[in-house]
């Protein structure tokens, strides 16, 4: 039985929502010339703020800022003191962290436990390490007199909206370059309290710009042409679309996208453990995260006995308020995603696996979807091919390391895997069999700034975090 808790509920005091919000442009909030649209709660389906959409003429502002501000101030301080900005940032994050905290639960729908203790301190973690790297550049292997790029245009989805940015701006900055940066037209609202930290930082105008507005203000803002690199982090099919727009230009570009990570576990796995991961795996972040662990693959004999434990693992996960301290599973982030997420599981059903959720209460407003298992589900089913970007969790089985590894990279995707096993030697085996950016062994989801992260195939290319990650930001050339 589960055990019952009183509501717990964040409070919401601490978070001033402006009710309509500008662009941020050459150190200023400034109207864009687009239609605005609104961003709403989609726990409640009520709306936040109205945000504004950045139309031709504001991308070219956004733009020119940054170019001014590359060629006047950033591109020429030292690293330290291009250090002393991103270590005020990453402190500001810490200060304003519920703040930060709150906001994201209320425009991303994920439970503040999750907004609390991963997203916002992993943000000022990537804002603290690349700070320690800003000074030195030299000694990080890309050539004695490592240079930056110059306007680097950066567009984020929405699963992870605070947490995408800083892996985005934190490198780009401490590496010398300046940054305009689009949110998801879904969660911009802490894109836009994170351009009055780098307000409170006193970083020189222009350094960071932030637009926001859809999918249309996203493609201006690639295809502007002093823009000399590009970071996406999204689709796959938005990926190859930015690569056909921006192709034959001397941007560069680095792209993560998709996931269908396998998460594989051997019968002598510490099962309970490995119970833990499955669930960190699939349903941390209602499962909106590229490098979920969305195909568990089963070793045969152990297979019963573990999906009958995971069965009473996910009874006990709660559903609900994200605000709520005790929630684990919050709101599906828009109608859209959860229309997705029904059309997939649909095909589940209708090609013959079997579906299982734990009982539990779906509000009856804003966008929800129940934790969700299948079962009996072969490598042809849409279920264990596409990317479901939601809780819903595909269990295969095998019976040999190598039909593990088989099934493992029979994807088009290849971001991340698991393996759960007592033998060392067969993790190392193993990840070097996996076509996967990201390896985790005996855990999964683990983050840290040090450690890059990135894929393979159509999850894209480059790496974000640790020495990789500054290499997309760098140049050795002399005439950049
Ligand atoms: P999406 O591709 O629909 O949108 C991502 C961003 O691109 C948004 O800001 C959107 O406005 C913008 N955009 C849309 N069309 C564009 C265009 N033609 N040109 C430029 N920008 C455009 O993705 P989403 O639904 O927001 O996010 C979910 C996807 O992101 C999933 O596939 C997920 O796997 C992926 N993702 C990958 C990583 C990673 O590190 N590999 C991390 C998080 C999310």
């Amino acid at each position: 039985m589960t055990f019952q808790y009183a509501p717990a509920p964040e409070s919401t005091a601490i978070v001033n929502i402006n009710s309509s919000n500008d662009l941020f442009i050459n150190g200023e909030f400034t109207p864009g010339h687009g239609t605005p649209f609104k961003t709403i709660n989609p726990a409640t389906e009520e709306v936040l703020a109205e945000i504004a959409q950045a139309n031709e003429e504001d991308v070219n502002a956004a733009v020119m800022a940054a170019r001014k501000a590359y060629d006047k101030t950033w591109s020429k301080m030292s690293g330290r003191d291009r250090g002393k900005y991103l270590f005020r940032i990453a402190r500001l994050i810490q200060e304003r962290s519920r703040e930060l905290a709150v906001l994201e639960t209320l425009d991303n729908g994920k439970p503040i436990r999750e907004s609390r203790d991963v997203d916002v301190p992993i943000a000022a973690a990537h804002f603290f390490y690349h700070a320690g790297w800003a000074d030195k550049l030299e000694f990080a292997g890309y050539g004695t007199y490592p240079r930056p790029l110059g306007v680097v245009a950066q567009v984020i989805p929405w699963n992870f909206p605070l947490l995408m940015l800083a892996w985005k701006i934190a490198p780009a900055l401490a590496t010398g370059n300046t940054v305009v940066l689009k949110p998801a037209e879904t969660t911009s609202l802490t894109a836009l309290l994170f351009a009055e930290i780098c307000q409170q930082a006193d970083l020189p105008p222009g350094v960071v710009n932030i637009i926001t507005g859809a999918g249309e203000t996203g493609r201006m803002l690639v295809e502007h042409p002093d823009v000399n690199k590009v970071a996406f982090t999204g689709s796959t099919a938005v990926g190859q679309a930015i690569q056909r727009q921006i192709a034959g230009t001397n941007k560069r570009l680095t792209l993560e996208l998709g996931g269908k990570a396998a998460n594989i576990v051997f019968d002598d796995a510490p099962i309970d453990q490995a119970v833990e991961g499955i669930v960190n795996g699939i349903f941390f972040n209602q499962g909106h995260v590229c490098c979920a662990g969305s195909r568990l693959l089963l070793q045969e004999s152990i297979a019963e006995q573990t999906i009958e434990s995971l069965k009473r693992r996910l009874q006990t996960l709660r559903l609900g308020d994200p605000l709520d301290k005790n929630t684990d599973i919050g709101a599906i982030n828009s109608r859209e995603q959860l229309n997705r997420i029904i059309d997939l599981t649909k095909s589940g059903e209708d090609e013959g696996a079997q579906r299982w959720s734990p009982d539990c209460v779906i509000p009856e407003r804003g966008f929800w979807f129940a934790p969700t298992v299948f079962t009996n589900v072969t490598q042809a089913h849409r279920i264990a091919r596409e990317e479901i970007f939601g809780p819903v969790l595909s269990v295969l089985t095998f019976r040999t390391p190598d039909e593990a590894i088989e099934k493992a990279n029979n994807t088009p995707y290849g971001l991340s895997a698991g393996i759960w096993t007592e033998k060392g030697s067969r993790i190392l085996a193993m990840a070097n069999k996996v076509r996967a950016g990201v390896v985790w062994a005996n855990t999964f989801n683990r983050f840290d700034p040090a450690s890059p992260f990135g894929g393979y195939k159509e999850s894209g290319f480059g790496r974000e975090g640790g020495v990789q990650g500054l290499g997309a930001y760098l140049t050795s050339e002399e005439s950049s």
